[in-house]
């Protein structure tokens, strides 16, 4: 047998390489080079990927496979989640969430809230997800936000050109098995190259391939189509609106009452969570890739010369598994370092941003992400936008592969000074001096009659604006150039005239100075980490396609106990509507199965949706009022008064115990499933100590309160 680790060293150093020459390939689509060169570095690339395959391959070995069919048909079956308007034939890439999916996602969600929201003071929005063009014209949406597609003139069907291209050369060579090698590694040049030709060189090569579309006419021209969904605001559809691709639009263009609302203290975070609607071409992978999704958004603003974080030090030893730039282009591994060694040796550039990846590890170790699956993988420079200071993507392994979930980015002050430029309008802060300095400023003078006439009751608010932006010549320059150029200007909203007012360019002391916030923005796809910790809670029993568990932890399993009765005894069924009452009046959410099948079947029910405890009411609760609590994963029971219950789950829930503990402080029994399972196959060492350790007498230590 190979040496695995050798193995992995070299497919770690595989790894790299590819990384280096996708860099290489970017940058030479970026320069315009031509087609040709492009091709022998995509051949370069493939060639890497296909050894990397099968290094990847012959390291998996024996190592059992995730069973995807088992895990779509669980998820199907149990409603997590169904395909959008089924019954109507569905709409790729729309997904509705069923009941178990719902609960999950509002406690990740309230999680979510706790975590970040509450415990940092953030101020919460919830903007619309119509927006104005206008808006996404500013954030650079409308005319970046694109790919090229064709039409079928005929029916008007549209199709990304790079994949028909793509399409029509398998399909040439599939139907001519006999081609010679020399003429098939040429259309496979060209295959390689599909997303990066001009939309004239796509153009060119589609006729050359006979593309014609399903009508059988040939192609439109090539075309960039924008992935925001296009719509009209108001019964006059003359006001183009989109439906948002993200939250933080609505954040950054609130920013001044945000400030004000924070008293006018910086830093501060606000944060949103709410629909961002992406008009995919190609939706696929499940939950990874759709048309709607939820995100969560955080934007910190921070002065841009003092990124120091306040709470840093609280995690600063957070240890987190950290992919950076030279490690992608060199090793090929990652890095196991603490956020507090990545600040200070610049790995990460500044503490703000370093604090919201320790903080996101934190978060989704809390909802129960496989802590093994998680990495942060730092942007390429060939990847960052021209603005941005430093970026990292958290990363979940799923069967997918490693999928961005998480994006922390330090985006500088690009989106404050778009916004303040289009609408002519401040997005300032103001940072106090420890001793006064000398600065340049506008010292204005207005014709105050002048502006009484037109602004009215307004006058005050517009020389209230014009003063602000005089407080530093480098805001108040361009408004002096506009009225010296056009004799007028657009000041919030206001339009201002030239003899309003006068100015002169000047030197003075000063105590503060306004600035551009930076903005550190993390930015969470809730769908995809959903879909995540969906597969990272699947597993089967014993490796028993019929027994399928989700295993998610207490806080956010969608139901947090089922209760059944053992019998259909009317003395039972009281019983369990009495337990069920009382779980749910502590907000716990609870499922009753009376059904008639054996209870291990029953056990396996609740299983497969990830309740973690099953209450059983049996016929010694009616004589001395115990029931069983029986744990998912272990499936070890305890032996409890049923007016104890409650407390057990809501203390297991919200973290005042653990399922451990109550082993300690309950006896433990051994009862068969139902299915001839005794309940003690599942359950470790440490179970049966327990039983011994209990032999003093059923209840002999004190019951967790609540
Ligand atoms: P972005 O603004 O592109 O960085 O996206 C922010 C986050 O949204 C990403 O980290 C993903 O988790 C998520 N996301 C982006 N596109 C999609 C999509 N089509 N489907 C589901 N989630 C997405």
């Amino acid at each position: 047998m190979e040496d695995m680790s050798k193995l992995q060293d070299e497919l770690d150093a595989l790894n790299a390489k590819i990384t280096k020459q996708g860099a290489e390939v970017r940058q030479m689509k970026k320069d315009g080079a031509a087609a040709e060169k492009i091709g022998e570095a995509v051949n370069a690339l493939q060639a890497l990927k296909l050894e990397a395959g099968t290094l990847t391959e012959k390291l998996k070995g024996d190592e059992p496979d995730f069973n995807r069919k088992a895990f779509d048909d669980l998820i199907i079956r149990k409603m997590f989640v169904v395909p959008s308007f089924e019954i109507h034939g569905g709409v790729k890439g729309l997904f509705d969430l069923g009941p178990p999916a719902c609960g999950l996602k509002a406690a990740m969600i309230d999680l979510w809230r706790k975590h970040f929201v509450l415990t940092e003071n953030m101020l919460e929005m919830e903007c619309t997800c119509l927006t104005p063009e206008v808006v996404l014209k500013t954030s650079g949406h409308v005319d970046r936000f694109t790919d090229l597609m064709v039409k079928d003139p005929a029916t008007g069907e549209c199709f990304r050109a790079d994949k028909l291209l793509e399409d029509a050369i398998d399909d040439l060579i599939e139907k001519n098995p006999t081609m010679p090698t020399e003429e098939k590694e040429d259309h496979l040049r060209t295959q390689r190259q599909a997303d990066a030709f001009s939309p004239g060189e796509l153009d060119t090569l589609l006729t050359k391939y006979g593309c014609k579309g399903p009508s059988g006419e040939a192609y439109s021209p090539s075309f960039p189509f924008n992935l925001m969904f296009k719509t009209s605001i108001g019964p006059e559809g003359t006001s183009v609106g989109f439906l948002r691709p993200e939250t933080a639009q609505g954040l950054f263009v609130n920013f001044r009452r945000l400030l004000d609302a924070n008293a006018g203290k910086m830093p501060f975070a606000a944060a949103q969570i709410g629909n961002g609607f992406r008009n995919e071409i190609a939706p696929r992978s499940g939950l990874l890739r759709v048309r709607e999704f939820c995100m969560g958004e955080i934007e910190h603003f921070v002065d841009p010369n003092d990124k120091s974080h306040a709470n840093f030090p609280t995690v600063a030893d957070k240890v987190l598994v950290l992919f950076g730039r030279d490690d992608q282009l060199g090793s090929g591994k990652t890095k196991k370092i603490s956020i507090g060694e990545a600040v200070k040796s610049g790995l990460v550039n500044n503490e703000t941003l370093g604090y919201f990846m320790a903080r996101t590890q934190l978060y989704m170790e809390k909802i129960g992400m496989n802590p093994e699956c998680l990495r942060f993988r730092q942007h390429l420079a060939t990847e960052m936008a021209h603005y941005a200071a430093d970026c990292w993507d958290l990363e979940i392994k799923s069967s997918y592969g490693w999928v961005e979930c998480v994006g922390h980015a330090d985006r500088a002050c690009y989106d404050l000074e778009v916004h303040s430029k289009a609408t002519n309008t401040p997005m300032v802060a103001t940072v106090k001096f420890d001793k006064p300095q000398e600065m340049e400023v506008a010292k204005l003078k207005f014709d105050r009659k002048a502006l009484g006439m037109v602004f009215k009751k307004d006058a005050r608010t517009v020389s209230a604006a014009l003063e602000a932006l005089a407080e530093s010549w480098k805001d108040f320059e361009p408004i002096a150039t506009a009225l010296e150029a056009s004799g007028k200007t657009t000041v919030d909203g206001f339009e201002i005239t030239k003899e309003m007012v006068s100015w002169e360019k000047t030197m003075k002391k000063v105590h503060e100075a306004k600035f551009t916030p930076s903005v550190v923005e993390p930015s969470f796809g809730m769908g995809r980490i959903l879909y995540s910790l969906l597969e990272h809670s699947f597993y089967q029993r014993d490796m028993d396609e019929q027994r399928n568990v989700m295993k998610f932890n207490p806080q956010v399993a969608p139901q947090k106990c089922a209760v059944l009765p053992i019998s259909s005894n009317p003395e039972c069924n009281a019983a369990v509507d009495e337990i069920a009452a009382e779980l749910m009046q502590s907000d716990l959410a609870t499922r009753v199965d009376k059904s008639t099948a054996a209870l291990g079947r029953r056990y396996a029910r609740s299983d497969e949706v990830g309740v973690p405890f099953a209450v059983t009411v049996d016929f010694e609760t009616l004589t001395d009022g115990t029931v069983t609590i029986r744990e998912r994963d272990s499936m070890v029971q305890v032996r409890v008064p049923k007016k104890e219950v409650c407390n057990v789950v809501f203390d297991i829930v919200h973290q005042r115990t653990t399922w451990e503990q109550v082993t300690k402080n309950y006896p433990v029994v051994q009862v068969d499933e139902g299915d001839g399972t005794p309940a003690e196959k599942g359950a470790d060492a440490r179970a049966k100590t327990v039983v011994e350790a209990n032999s003093r007498g059923r209840f002999s230590r004190p019951a967790p309160k609540k």
